[in-house]
């Protein structure tokens, strides 16, 4: 029996662990930079916090999570994203008597039962960034500005934000019934999911990728006349604070996002080059989502971005960096005494903080320098029975092939000394 990866997650294996970690920095130094600091919660909550946060009538909760009975029959689910978990701790930990707004970050792998191509997948690596306690649309800005900033320093130049509003509660069933009325006569043609949202769901028909219901939908146009003043005025301002920010925007009427406790904001940025799944982030604001889960009413404003996704971005727009194992310093031995003065020196350089190997498969010396090659080691160390006897080491600088001789003794403190002048340099 060979065992695989199950469908839709991947490992992610050392020759690509660079990239991986380049982007995590980057998403933890962005996010500090605005004044976000890192949350973790745990990978599986109660089924419940998921059904109410995210809202039953929504792709994820109908049809993707990962939910099962734990022992004592409770129902959990594999989180199939961050903000619900996020309010969750926020309420839990009474973070709504702190001073606002509480501004948080996580990264972390969220699983979707979804059908597997590239792009997309059953496991994959989210970061995302909350804003809780206060409704005012520049931090609604703030965290377009800090995605449009994080995917342009990643060297996501041609990134746009697709910005619109859902407006709230109080204004949105006027446009669902708009939507309703223009579409009435053409229900026998849309898609079969998009036939079932017309009921219950309208607005999501705006953004379904089947061609044909996308022509139909067009007819619908903006929601932007059916808002009520303070949705309409939040927008404005909205738009306001993204230029004077210099936040490079589109207005796009389609863009309505999946989960149901999105109010007012919601935006999303694409890919170029990556096939259908094109989508590498998006958020919005979320006023009654808190409400919804248990605390007291608190608005919020946030956004998501796959890693997995942005990491095909960063190679289809030819700004991925070649990421390459390197080493301060390889041992090589020749002889069965000399390994052990090989040991000790490795040993030594460690603890000094120079990156050092060793052969551990015997091979001859040739062999042993050929693998430093591939371990790109700046400097060997040939350590020889004659060389050991004497107290000596030859050690060879890999850039330009100059060698010299050290006391074995103050070997370590020598290569460490050679390799620092070698970088500050
Ligand atoms: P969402 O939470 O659905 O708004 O998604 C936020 C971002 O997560 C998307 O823009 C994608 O970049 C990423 N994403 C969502 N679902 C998947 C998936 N199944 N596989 C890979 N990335 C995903």
């Amino acid at each position: 029996m060979r065992y695989s990866a199950p469908r839709g997650t991947q490992d992610v294996l050392p020759r690509d662990i660079e990239k991986w970690r380049r982007v995590e920095h980057h998403v933890r130094r962005v996010c500090e930079l605005y004044g976000y600091e890192e949350i973790r919660t745990p990978i599986f909550e109660q089924t419940e916090l998921f059904v109410r946060g995210i809202g039953e009538v929504t792709d994820i909760v109908e049809k993707e999570m990962y939910t099962f009975p734990d022992k004592r029959g409770r129902s959990m689910t594999l989180r199939p994203e961050g903000t619900a978990p996020v309010a969750r701790a926020f309420i839990e930990h009474n973070m709504f008597s702190e001073p606002q707004p509480v501004k948080l970050y996580y990264i972390g792998p969220m699983f979707r039962y979804e059908r597997p191509q590239a792009g997309r997948q059953r496991q994959f690596s989210q970061f995302g960034i909350e804003a809780f306690g206060s409704g005012d649309a520049v931090l609604d800005a703030e965290i377009i500005d800090l995605a449009y900033t994080l995917y342009r320093d990643l060297g996501l130049n041609n990134c746009i934000a697709r910005v619109n509003t859902i407006g709230c509660p109080a204004c949105r069933p006027r446009y669902n019934e708009h939507i309703r009325n223009v579409l009435s006569s053409d229900l026998e043609q849309l898609c079969p999911n998009c036939r079932s949202r017309y009921d219950r769901n309208p607005m999501r028909i705006l953004d379904c990728k089947t061609e044909s219901c996308r022509t139909i939908a067009a007819k619908v146009g903006p929601i932007w006349g059916f808002l009520c003043t303070e949705c309409a005025e939040h927008f404005s301002s909205l738009q306001d604070s993204l230029r004077a920010m210099s936040v490079p925007f589109e207005l796009d009427p389609t863009i309505v996002r999946g989960f149901d406790y999105y109010t007012r904001t919601v935006f999303e940025f694409m890919a170029s080059g990556i096939g259908a799944q094109d989508a590498i982030g998006g958020g919005g604001r979320y006023d009654g989502l808190i409400e919804s889960c248990g605390g007291p009413p608190t608005p919020g404003v946030g956004f998501a971005a796959g890693i997995d996704r942005l990491l095909l971005a960063i190679e289809a727009s030819g700004a991925a960096q070649e990421s390459q194992r390197t080493l301060g310093c390889f041992v090589a031995a020749v002889g069965e005494g000399a390994r052990l003065g090989a040991a000790r020196l490795v040993a030594s350089l460690r603890r000094l903080g120079v990156s050092a190997d060793m052969d551990y498969m015997d091979r001859s010396l040739r062999a042993q320098m050929r693998h430093a090659d591939r371990y790109r080691a700046r400097i060997v160390a040939i350590l020889g029975e004659d060389e050991l006897r004497a107290g000596t080491l030859q050690v060879k600088d890999m850039n330009d092939g100059k060698q010299w001789e050290v006391s074995l003794e103050g070997a370590a403190d020598e290569i460490r000394a050679f390799l620092q002048s070698a970088r500050e340099q």
